[in-house]
């Protein structure tokens, strides 16, 4: 039964995606004199990855396309190269040009690669301006990235662009290892950096969410499965895209203190919850089964208001 009705959810997604003709959206960003009203049109790419768009401004979340295998956790019917996180980043080029056209904005939770791995690229191919930790922006300088495009920030913030405004709220990393996670370290000015940088120098450098306000709708961001309660308290985004991979089951009643801080919000939309080194087109079935099942049910007892969305990769949906 919950199956039946996930796939439900996931075709009426489909269809309300399939109704609207993206490539408008695609179209208007960028001509910046005339303001046009549409739904939002989100795509998910994957891992804590999003394109979203309302038709005046294109926004990307921590894009990672190129999903390597790296460090485990791979499946033995892909048989792309498996990297070492003493190997040298690489991002598949040619992958991410077929999924990415353009971006006015780059928000990047934290340093880790499968949410920065790919911003170096993009960035460049892309001209957006990049907003994240210093520990980021460092990692960007040392790709050549000019620093016109770079907005450090460190929680707190909240800044006006053209046609859309972001605040930037501070946050925790996910309790890695049977939260034993931690790590202090971080990049600044003195630091030296070489591009390409190894998979293991992309380190965290802090944790950000952020609070990113388009026309119609108010969206609030995760790229971990941990937030600050405090923080999120007052934002009540419309749209929350929430981080829910297996290791907030260690939290303390997390899902129940997420939905609550950000006061029930009416759309719901899972982040973070796929396996990521697995290619697009690879079955998501366990996670589906272990995150997203166990999460729609608990939204629907602690928030019966809330419509919950289920993303499938890059397939485009809207919410008007
Ligand atoms: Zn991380």
């Amino acid at each position: 039964m919950v199956r039946h009705l996930l796939y439900s959810i996931l075709a009426a997604v489909f269809v309300s995606g399939a109704l609207v003709a993206s490539g408008h959206a695609q179209e208007a960003a960028g001509s910046s004199s005339v303001r046009v009203d549409e739904p939002l049109h989100f795509t998910y790419l994957g891992a804590a990855g999003w394109r979203i768009s309302d038709g005046n401004v294109v926004v990307l979340i921590d894009p990672w396309p190129s999903r390597l295998k790296y460090g485990g956790g791979g499946h033995p019917d892909d048989d792309r190269p498996d990297f070492a996180r003493t190997d040298a980043a690489w991002s598949d080029t040619t992958l991410i040009d077929s999924v990415i056209d353009e971006a006015d904005f780059i928000l990047v939770h934290h340093g880790h690669f499968d949410h920065l791995g790919d911003v170096p690229y993009i960035a460049r191919k892309t001209g957006a301006k990049v907003i994240g930790t210093e520990t980021t922006m460092m990692i960007l300088r040392a790709y050549g990235i000019p620093d016109e495009q770079l907005y450090a920030v460190g929680g707190g913030e909240d800044y006006q662009f053209e046609g859309f405004s972001v605040r930037v709220v501070p946050g925790i990393h996910s309790a890695l290892g049977e939260k034993h996670y931690h790590d202090s370290r971080r990049y600044d000015r003195t630091t030296q950096l070489e591009a390409p940088l190894r998979i293991e120098q992309f380190i965290e450098g802090g944790s950000l969410s952020f609070l990113a306000r388009f026309d119609r709708h108010e969206v609030l961001t995760m790229g971990s499965m941990n937030f600050i309660e405090r923080e999120f308290e007052g934002l009540e985004p419309d749209i929350l895209l929430a981080g829910i991979n297996g290791s907030r089951l260690g939290l303390y009643d997390f899902d129940r203190r997420l939905l609550e801080s950000t006061g029930f919000p009416p759309f719901v939309i899972p982040t973070h919850w796929d396996n990521f080194r697995l290619p697009y087109g690879f079955s998501q079935q366990p996670n589906i089964e272990r995150n997203l099942i166990p999460f729609i049910e608990t939204v629907g007892t602690l928030s019966p208001g809330t419509t919950v969305i289920t993303p499938i990769h890059l397939e485009p949906f809207i919410v008007r």
